[in-house]
């Protein structure tokens, strides 16, 4: 029986792995389990599961919380959190904490050796260069939860690097796909929240509209798979069947396929390298609809080509890139800020901002910290 630990558990991901969980109760038992706000999910977990450790990061309710559940212990805040994710014994650690805030989790599992199942796609993002060096030197197995990165590393299976010629992301195009652009600036954030093949939290499904979120991902395939990025594209297919494409040196192209759920990824990422066993449902391929692939039409996502870019120049500006990105999501969110502006807030900020290279985690940390209060408080000058 393998030990997770799941960061996030409240969020998206983290219910749908507890889903899987529930179909596999003999093959994994929860150790440690986290959320920042959300202790009342957070608790009914730790009953259904009996799970020993549970830490809220928001130390501000620590106040509030009375009624513990009898046989977990619970502690508060990012430190406590780093503290639990060293000491509390796990196989796997499952960061499925939203944006930028998860990537000390990530350092700290590496550090101590875990297997480390991704979905946050954010560490890599800021900290690719420092990711990857550190695990040379550990025993971590870094397995991805994202949809694509699972198919690539599906397809890829013991290929080199040298073998591969080109990975081929898909993206379903979110809800604005087929909006004449002159429509962008009236688009809401209800609109926006409501994404055609994934359900998913408010930061990715914005991310996805905007289609930062495949830039995000090139990023991370940059990372993970070893390729430069003149060898690594997005391609537009409206049904999420195909997760992604890898096409290696001799013609041959690899697809992995299912009906859109993150049931399939987090399991993989769960049993990497072997499939097991599952009633997750399956995808008759004769109930398929028509599958389309069509060219990313750059200039409805602007978006994307400022992450591609910042990733090319790598350094400190995707940590830049993440930061106000994060920050103009939370300022469209509260309606402050309408959906065209939040390409416009990063592109100025990634501009104004002098790169340096092969930033450390603290520099990245204080940049992320300072660039988010540096948007929020001048966006209006930025829009
Ligand atoms: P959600 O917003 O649904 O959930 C986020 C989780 O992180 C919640 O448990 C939340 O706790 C917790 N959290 C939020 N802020 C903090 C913080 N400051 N410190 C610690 N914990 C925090 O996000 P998703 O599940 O959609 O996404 C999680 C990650 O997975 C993201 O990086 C996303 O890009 C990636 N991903 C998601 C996919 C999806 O289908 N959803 C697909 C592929 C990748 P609380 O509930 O208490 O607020
Ligand atoms: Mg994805």
């Amino acid at each position: 029986m393998k030990k997770i630990a799941i960061l996030g558990i409240t969020g998206s991901i983290g219910i749908s792995t507890i889903e899987v969980i529930r179909l596999h109760p003999n093959d994994f038992k929860i150790v440690l389990a986290t959320s920042n706000n959300n202790y009342s999910k957070l608790f009914e977990l730790a009953v259904e599961f009996n799970i020993p450790e549970l830490v809220i990061t928001n130390s501000a309710l620590q106040q509030k919380i009375t009624d513990i559940p009898k046989n977990s212990d619970l502690t508060f805040g990012e430190n406590e959190l780093q503290r639990k994710i060293e000491s509390v014994d796990s196989d796997i650690v499952l960061n499925a904490i939203s944006g930028s805030a998860g990537l000390r989790s990530s350092i700290t599992t590496i550090s101590k050796g875990a297997d480390l199942a991704l979905a946050n796609k954010e560490s890599l993002v800021m900290a690719g260069h420092k990711i990857m060096k550190m695990l040379e030197h550990s025993n971590t197995n870094l397995i991805p939860v994202d949809s694509e990165h699972s198919a690539i590393l599906q397809a890829i299976g013991n290929s080199t690097p040298d073998e591969v010629l080109s990975i081929i992301l898909t993206a379903s195009g979110g809800p604005f796909r087929d909006l004449p652009m002159s429509e962008f600036k009236n688009i809401t954030v209800e609109e926006t929240l409501k994404h055609p093949t994934w359900n998913m939290g408010a930061k990715i499904t914005i991310d996805s509209a905007t289609m930062m979120n495949k830039g995000l991902e090139i990023i991370e395939a940059h990372w993970l798979f070893h390729k430069s990025y003149d060898d690594i594209k997005a391609i537009i297919h409206p049904q999420s069947i195909v997760h992604s494409f890898v096409e290696f040196v001799d013609g041959s192209i690899v697809a992995q396929l299912s009906f859109p759920t993150m049931q399939i990824p987090i399991l993989y990422a769960l049993t990497h390298p072997h499939h097991i066993k599952s009633t997750i449902p399956k995808t008759n391929i004769i109930d398929l609809p028509n599958l389309n692939f069509y060219e990313l039409a750059i200039e409805r996502y602007p978006l994307y080509d400022i992450a591609v870019n910042a990733g090319m120049e790598g350094g400190i500006l995707p940590t830049v890139l993440n930061s106000s990105n994060e920050t103009a999501i939370d300022l469209f969110l509260n309606k402050k800020i309408c959906f065209t502006h939040i390409s416009r807030i990063v592109e100025k900020q990634i501009s104004k901002f002098h790169n340096f290279q092969d930033p450390s985690i603290e520099e990245i940390i204080k940049i992320n910290k300072d660039v988010y209060i540096q948007t929020k408080q001048d966006y209006k000058s930025l829009i």
